[in-house]
């Protein structure tokens, strides 16, 4: 802090003391006695008056207990917020002298200080707030959004919740959820507005990350790989895509999932970009998760092509795998065309073609199908039939089910089936719901994050810590 004698004398006593005190313990909020004093004093007088309001609705202790104990809450928020104010006090408004550095390069003066409010999770508060402006870049701003990670006024802790509302529901039923779970009282549109602008911090972070692959991404603790993901000598890399309603029209969704084997917590990912940028993603996701440690790295997924294609340019080391399943899909159509829905033969015929897959592998599928089809001189039948060969055939290097299930590979892409409903289903797919691509893209990236066990790397910090 640089400040000259001449200047400290135009500033007002309160704040050349703060200055003072400030200056010899490096910064922090100092001179505890003072302070705890005025927290006293603050919270006394709050007391006094919440004592009053009691007595003013105690008959509701034998009428409306339930009341009675939100109406408590609420005054309980009010006392901390009161509690608080001394030490909000102490930072200062965020003053750092007469001039500072703009995060342009160029200095940014200051131009006094204003009234305003920060929106807490115990309610608004009045605060002071000191104002510097760029004459280089045209910025004003006050160092205190910084040094709170305000946006738009709001603590980090109130959009944390308000994001939590707005990434678990539709954004309507998450307000109504806030204020009843949290006593915290916004519209549908400021969650809406606060989840995105969340999901739009992670896409930011996400990207920022092409600097280095390994930097630390995360604001405060970098996620350290599990014991179970350290030792782990397999990781699985599964794709998948789900479609969401946007306006007038469906769009799909990438999804990925990656976990390696034993790792209890999986990665997800999801995003409407380009199947490259996606892949791309994906590839940093898994360094993050220990690619770079395990010995075999396992792709799965169903038969589209720029999966494999983006496979092979993002993980070339990996094994790729055709997700069982997907297959099995395929051999079930063929089946109910060619003996019809539910029938025995039709039943009988798929199950042993699984057998088969499982015990002698896509191949020897493949010959089988290509013998059935000399039999068949039906038209849709034999598309049918010729689907199947295609698939196979383009697939063929990727079905080799003896070998994988021999060396224990996990042959199924159900994780990233799972992803797709829970990352995006649940959320996005919601009676009603017509998304803009912006807004969906946002909103899933952030939920990727929530159930990929990141949230509190995300906010940087942990919610009952203390
Ligand atoms: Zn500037």
């Amino acid at each position: 802090m640089e400040i000259s004698g001449k200047k400290v004398t135009l500033l007002s006593f309160h704040y050349v003391a703060v200055y003072f005190i400030n200056d010899r313990e490096g910064g922090n909020i100092m001179n505890t006695d003072e302070l705890y004093d005025e927290i006293i004093a603050a919270g006394l007088a709050e007391v006094k008056r919440i004592a009053a309001r009691i007595v003013q609705s105690s008959e509701l202790a034998e009428q409306n207990f339930g009341e009675l104990e939100f109406l408590l809450r609420r005054l309980m928020l009010d006392l901390a917020a009161k509690m608080l104010k001394p030490v909000l006090e102490r930072l200062n408004g965020g003053y750092k002298g007469n001039t500072i550095r703009c995060r342009c390069g160029r200095t940014a003066r200051f131009k006094g200080r204003r009234e305003a409010w920060l929106d807490t999770i115990m309610g608004p508060l009045r605060l002071e707030k000191a104002y510097y402006y760029c004459s280089g870049c045209g910025r004003g701003f006050s160092p205190l959004e910084e040094m709170m990670r305000l946006e738009a006024g709001r603590t980090v802790a109130l959009r944390r919740l308000i994001s939590l509302a707005g990434v678990e529901d539709a954004f309507e039923r998450g307000a109504r959820l806030l204020e009843e779970m949290a006593g915290i009282k916004v519209s549908d549109n400021t969650v809406e507005r606060v989840a995105e602008q969340a999901g739009q911090e992670v896409m930011a972070r996400e990207e920022r990350e092409d600097d280095s692959l390994l930097g630390e991404v995360w604001p405060k603790e970098p996620e350290a790989p599990s014991k179970a993901e350290e030792s782990a000598q397999r990781m699985y890399v599964t794709v998948d895509g789900t479609t969401a309603p946007m306006r007038g029209y469906w769009r799909e969704f990438k999804v990925g999932a990656i976990y390696p084997e034993a790792g209890e917590q999986k990665r997800y990912y999801a995003s409407l970009d380009r199947g490259s940028d996606f892949m791309l993603e994906m590839r940093r996701q898994a360094i993050r998760k220990g690619l770079g440690g395990v010995k075999e790295v396992i792709a799965l997924a169903d038969g589209q092509p720029w999966i494999w294609k983006e496979f092979e340019i993002n993980f070339p080391m990996a094994v790729q795998v055709l997700d069982f399943w997907h297959l099995m899909e395929h051999v079930w159509a063929l089946a109910r065309t060619l003996w019809g829905e539910d029938s025995r033969q039709a039943k009988r015929w798929a199950e042993s073609v699984r057998g088969q897959l499982k015990d002698k592998g896509g191949g020897a599928v493949l010959k089988r199908i290509k013998r059935l089809k000399r039999r068949r001189k039906k038209k849709t039948e034999r598309e049918e039939i010729d689907s199947l060969i295609k698939y196979l055939t383009d697939n063929l290097s990727r079905v080799d089910y003896p070998g994988y299930i021999e060396r224990g590979y996990d042959i199924g892409s159900g994780p990233v089936e799972a992803a797709c409903k829970t990352v995006i289903g649940r959320r996005l797919k919601g009676s009603g719901m017509r998304w803009t691509e912006v807004g969906a893209e946002k909103i899933a990236r952030l939920r990727a994050i929530r159930l990929s066990g990141l949230w509190d790397n995300f906010w940087g910090f942990t919610v009952n810590a203390a």
